[in-house]
């Protein structure tokens, strides 16, 4: 049976520390039947394993995310490889105009992780923000790869959505969908293909208030609340909340194959 995906969270952010045990348990009393826990910094691969192999429903992406692709050490792409026979996916990764890094080499860091993307056949959860012009570019040349990409908490306009889906991208979509000075990720998320869509928490991070003050548990973004998320895509996309479940759960076996 379908079941809510969470396609994007943080499990070890520090703000969840302590209460991961509760915080997953509580999420799968709520529905949640696959948790996709992203990476940042390569000191979190090992712990995102041990949680994939205590818990069913918790599948990692490994990675290096583009605000702290400057703290690479010596050797990091081979620990890489080692360790992705056990993980779901590569991430998260990107290319963030805003963040620290010299955008030089956030692009390498970034390349290097498509590269074993491909090598190993896994998907690959990617962040952007204001660079898809150097992303779409990047991605265009390495599209002899066969990448399977997944553009978390899109936020790219109607016609980079067009040029991302030519190459066969799936896009993740948080509660932002519900703030009300998004309505134009609202009209980009209701024209996506449906076996193109997927939904996460981005937990901690985005607090949207719209949509999680109705929520019973604490003032903090948690993937108990999927649930919320999934009911507010289903109305913006006219489906009922099962419909809407059931193509996702297809959707999100790219992470379990
Ligand atoms: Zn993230």
């Amino acid at each position: 049976m379908s079941k809510f995906i969470d396609t994007h969270l943080h499990l070890l952010d520090q703000r969840f520390s302590g209460r991961v045990p509760e915080i997953i348990k509580e999420a799968e009393t709520a529905g949640v039947g696959l948790l996709i826990c992203n990476t940042t910094v390569e000191q979190e691969w090992r712990q995102a394993l041990d949680l994939s192999q205590r818990y069913q429903t918790v599948k990692t992406c490994l990675g290096i995310h583009p605000w702290f692709s400057d703290q690479v050490t010596p050797g990091w792409q081979n620990r890489l490889a080692e360790s992705l026979d056990l993980a779901g996916g590569i991430g998260e990764t990107g290319l963030d105009r805003l963040a620290k890094p010299a955008i030089k080499q956030q692009e390498r860091v970034f390349i290097e992780q498509l590269e074993l993307a491909s090598h190993f056949d896994k998907p690959i959860t990617i962040h952007c923000v204001k660079a898809w012009g150097r992303l779409l570019e990047i991605l265009r040349a390495h599209q002899s790869l066969g990448l399977k990409l997944l553009l978390h908490s899109f936020g790219g306009s109607s016609e980079i959505m067009h040029q991302l889906l030519d190459m066969g991208a799936f896009f993740s979509f948080s509660a932002a969908l519900a703030a009300p000075n998004r309505k134009k990720l609202r009209q980009v998320f209701k024209t996506i293909p449906l076996n193109h869509l997927l939904l996460e928490t981005d937990s901690p991070d985005q607090y949207v208030p719209e949509l999680f003050d109705n929520c019973p548990v604490n003032r903090k973004n948690m993937p108990c609340w999927m649930p919320e998320i999934y009911n507010f895509a289903a109305s913006l996309r006219e489906l009922t909340p099962q419909q809407l479940t059931d193509k996702i759960w297809e959707n999100g076996q790219i992470f379990t194959n």
